[in-house]
């Protein structure tokens, strides 16, 4: 593990053996990490020191140093008068209003330098992040006269330009029902299905393209898990494991369950950061216990759920355990055979992919036990009016045409993920969620909800004396697409007394500027000062 003031960073979440190799592979993203560079929390002496200032009798707090000259000042060099910069911080430039508004639109509220809002600031890997956000057509987009800040990822993530090409070359040329047709079109289509399940097997670590089911997205994953594989074993008075974390995805589907055949929710609680309380999941585990299903990542608080310790302390009580991927697998590796899961869902769209498609990871025991979900054409072997005889894991859960070219365009948005390398992924948004929480905790009147050790993408706040949907305008009016709300998880966020928050939830094409902006629109919200 290794830890910073923000952040508890455990090395397997990035696939990698040890804290060292971790390390070094952050130090690529922030000075912070740099092999040998101390835990901040154990420099001896220190004091609370605020951002960019030398704590007493302590080291310089890294990672925050702000230019006074009004230039970009690189890596390493000496700002004139000045510290030398040690993160390439942006300083702030004055530009006139006149020349930050394009002509017609409305006049921003909340002005940034324009120059500075998309400034080559960081790299995901080897790529720069100015690079990356070229890839993404919908970035260029103006909103309110502005150009779009898109903080909105739990909700759906943008689309890269290959995804889209991907698509029209389907509808272009490769347009068939698959499976069916003895014709070329046929071929074409069935290869670019079958192909994109191998991609997705491969992407996750599953041992087979066959442990691959195609359904809608998350939503239809939990319902097929809940109708085709527990039903059939609950008895009444039988008991299902969730967490108080969940999505109403994971939800209400049990509840269904639950009202069908007289089973019982119990619910493993969390701690005032937002973080499973193992000791009190363990204890729900009893003789009655029938299924596990919980989050990874949780899409309201960003908690990264423990989700090794949860499936190996379920499958230790002899029971099998779904996890949501739903908010994890566009943020950091996930790996099918480490982390054990009998079930896996995700949606294609909170991975860069197309909407109207989704994954359920199936072990083959599991999905062989299962029956099927819905019944027609595709996932029958042979029909008489006697008789069914269906065909093997996944088509017996494939009834119907499904979103073929869909499923095409989320190989190709797992394609471009792993181009770029997921460990990368993780590594950069785990240090812009670092920069954003220590920029939003000094926003006056504002506080995070949601403060685990380990995070992932979402910063939820609510601010004092301002609604929700009036910061939610707020930041609109200025480009800012943030998600004001319940989230789907209002049990979730009634742990915390709550009804909703303000979430601005984080993907590797934003970037510290973006952060920033964010920042002083808030501030200026809360009445207090843009930061300098
Ligand atoms: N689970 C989690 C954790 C989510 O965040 C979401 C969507 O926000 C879902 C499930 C449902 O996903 P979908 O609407 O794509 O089915």
């Amino acid at each position: 593990m290794i830890t910073n003031r923000y952040l508890a960073l455990d090395p397997k979440a990035y696939g990698l053996p040890d804290a060292e190799e971790l390390r070094t592979l952050l130090a690529a993203y922030s000075p912070e990490f740099s092999p040998g560079a101390p835990d901040k929390e154990r420099i001896p002496g220190r004091g609370k020191a605020s951002y960019g200032e030398r704590p007493p009798g302590g080291e310089r707090v890294l990672g925050g140093e702000q230019a006074t000259d009004g230039e970009r000042i690189p890596y390493g060099e000496r700002v004139p008068g000045g510290e030398r910069a040690t993160d390439g911080a942006y300083a702030p430039r004055v530009v006139p209003l006149s020349a930050r508004t394009p002509a017609g639109a409305p006049e921003n509220p909340y002005p940034v330098p324009a120059a500075d809002l998309f400034a080559p600031s960081a790299r995901v890997g080897n790529v720069p992040v100015e690079k990356i956000r070229a890839d993404f057509p919908i970035l260029e987009e103006k909103v309110s006269g502005h150009r779009l800040v898109w903080l909105d990822n739990a909700a759906t993530t943008q689309k890269p330009r290959r995804v889209i090409e991907r698509l029209e070359h389907y509808y272009r040329h490769e347009n068939s029902n698959v499976h069916r047709g003895a014709h070329t079109l046929a071929e074409r289509s069935t290869e670019a299905y079958e192909g994109a399940r191998e991609k997705i097997a491969r992407f996750i670590g599953a041992p087979d393209s066959d442990n691959i089911v195609f359904v809608r997205g998350t939503t239809e994953g939990i319902n097929l898990v809940a109708q085709a594989y527990v039903k059939q074993f609950l008895r009444p008075g039988d008991e299902i494991i969730l967490t108080v974390l969940e999505h109403h995805a994971n939800i209400v589907p049990w509840q269904l369950l639950a009202e069908e055949s007289g089973a019982v929710l119990r619910v493993a609680p969390v701690d005032d950061d937002g973080q499973i309380i193992l000791s009190a999941y363990a204890d729900l585990f009893n003789s009655r216990t029938r299924f596990v299903s919980a989050s990874h990542v949780s899409n309201a608080l960003g908690t990264v759920a423990p989700v090794e310790e949860m499936i190996a302390l379920a499958h230790s009580h002899g029971t099998r355990i779904c996890i949501d991927g739903a908010q994890s697998v566009s943020h950091m590796p996930v790996d099918m055979r480490a982390m054990d899961a009998d079930f896996f869902v995700f949606s294609g769209h909170k991975i860069y992919g197309p909407t109207g498609i989704g994954v359920v990871y199936g072990k083959a025991d599991v999905l062989e036990a299962a029956r099927p979900y819905q019944g027609g054409g595709n996932m029958i072997a042979d029909v008489t009016f006697a008789e069914t005889v269906y065909r093997e894991a996944p088509a017996k859960f494939e009834a119907g045409t499904g979103s073929i070219a869909d499923a095409v365009g989320l190989g190709e948005a797992v394609d471009y993920v792993s181009s770029i390398g997921m460990q990368h992924i993780a590594a950069y948004e785990q240090e812009l969620l670092a920069y954003g929480t220590k920029a939003l905790s000094a926003v006056p009147g504002l506080t995070l909800i949601g403060t685990a050790a380990r995070k992932a993408s979402v910063l939820s706040f609510v601010s004092a004396g301002h609604s929700l949907e009036e910061v939610g305008k707020r930041l609109s009016a200025a480009g800012i697409a943030v998600r004001a709300g319940h989230h789907c998880a209002q049990p979730a966020l009634r742990r915390f007394g709550l009804e909703g928050t303000v979430r601005p939830s984080l993907a590797f094409y934003n970037t510290r500027e973006e952060i920033d902006l964010l920042a002083d629109v808030l501030s200026k919200i809360a009445g207090g000062k843009a930061r300098p």
